[in-house]
């Protein structure tokens, strides 16, 4: 088979019958052999009767239904697992996304021989200044840490080679970060290709402003267990100890200016306190934050999500 389409989609009803018609006529026209795999990420609509409905008309679509609302990553997870293509194409359900990319992106793959390739939304149809802007901080911050050279690294539109999506786990939601997942398992030939961005025409946008949050916490992590993870004493053992001898100078000072100068009324003395107790309090959430995070991705239980039902699978 030549191509995998893996569509994540959450309460898009409306886009389905349009987006799975445009993307069959781009197969049809070049002749690919695919499959369109379509995961309702626990839609509340009609998503999944839409997509039973496809299915009658067209048995290269497929489906899976999430039991409840999982998010994109989870979603994405279950389609790599379900893909058999040799490549495999990511898109959005709701038509921001061109299906006339896919050959494409599907070339730079076979014939330029790329592990992945992004897409990039270089003119972007999104509010400038809840999306936009941030995004391009996101970017930048990483690409600081990843050393990928992406400018994108959140298009919903990529390409991949089989064998990348078969060795990367996608979970929490770092279907942010894919790139650099996909660099970790090993591929490093990852490409760019400007993609043309439109308005969504359909329904809303799934992420609100949790996004931020989320995605500069998934950032934090991505960068510690990245830098850190396989050696977590060589920042905690560090800070740790700049830590311990601040405290330590502080209790020296204090202790000789007791002893040997009598000197109890400096006005500083709480401060210092306060400062020692905030390092403390500090490090120990962070502490807290990065174990849980390394527990986390040895959980078998990361990844189990109950599957309602599947069609064509
Ligand atoms: N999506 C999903 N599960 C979710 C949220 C979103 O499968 O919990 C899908 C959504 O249906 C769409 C894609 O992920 O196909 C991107 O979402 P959206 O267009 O809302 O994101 P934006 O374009 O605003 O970044
Ligand atoms: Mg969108």
């Amino acid at each position: 088979m030549d191509l995998s389409i893996v569509i994540p989609l959450y309460n898009e009803d409306e886009s389905l019958p349009e987006l799975s018609a445009w993307i069959g006529r781009v197969m049809t026209e070049n002749n690919f052999s695919y499959e369109m795999i379509m995961v309702d990420d626990g839609s509340t609509d009609n998503s999944w009767s839409v997509i039973e409905e496809l299915r009658s008309g067209n048995a290269n679509i497929k489906g899976i239904k999430f039991q409840r609302n999982y998010g994109k990553s989870a979603a994405l997870n279950e389609g790599f697992k379900a893909a058999q293509g040799d490549v495999v194409i990511t898109m959005d359900a709701d038509m921001q996304d061109s299906p006339d990319e896919i050959p494409e992106l599907r070339r730079m793959i076979v014939e330029d021989g790329y592990d992945m390739v992004s897409g990039w939304k270089k003119k972007r149809y999104d509010n400038t200044l809840t999306k936009n802007i941030p995004s391009k901080l996101f970017n930048a911050a990483a690409r600081g840490m990843s050393k990928i050279k992406l400018h994108d690294f959140n298009c919903g539109l990529k390409s991949y080679n089989k064998k990348v999506i078969k060795s990367i786990e996608v979970y929490g939601e770092m279907h942010r970060y894919v790139p650099v997942l996909a660099k970790w398992a090993g591929f490093r030939k990852i490409g760019e290709k400007v993609v043309e961005h439109r308005a969504r025409k359909y329904g809303v946008t799934k992420f609100g402003w949790s996004r931020f949050v989320n995605g500069f916490l998934d950032l934090m992590t991505i960068f510690f267990v990245g830098k850190f993870g396989k050696r977590p004493m060589h920042f905690f053992g560090l800070w740790g100890t700049v830590c311990f001898l601040f405290g330590l100078v502080i209790f020296l000072y204090l202790t000789i200016s007791k002893f040997f100068f009598d000197q109890t009324g400096l006005t500083q003395r709480p401060l210092f306190f306060f400062a020692i107790l905030a390092m403390i309090i500090g490090s120990q959430l962070f502490l807290a934050g990065f174990i849980g995070e390394l527990i986390s991705r040895n959980s078998p239980e990361r990844n189990n999500y109950l599957i309602e039902k599947k069609t064509g699978l």
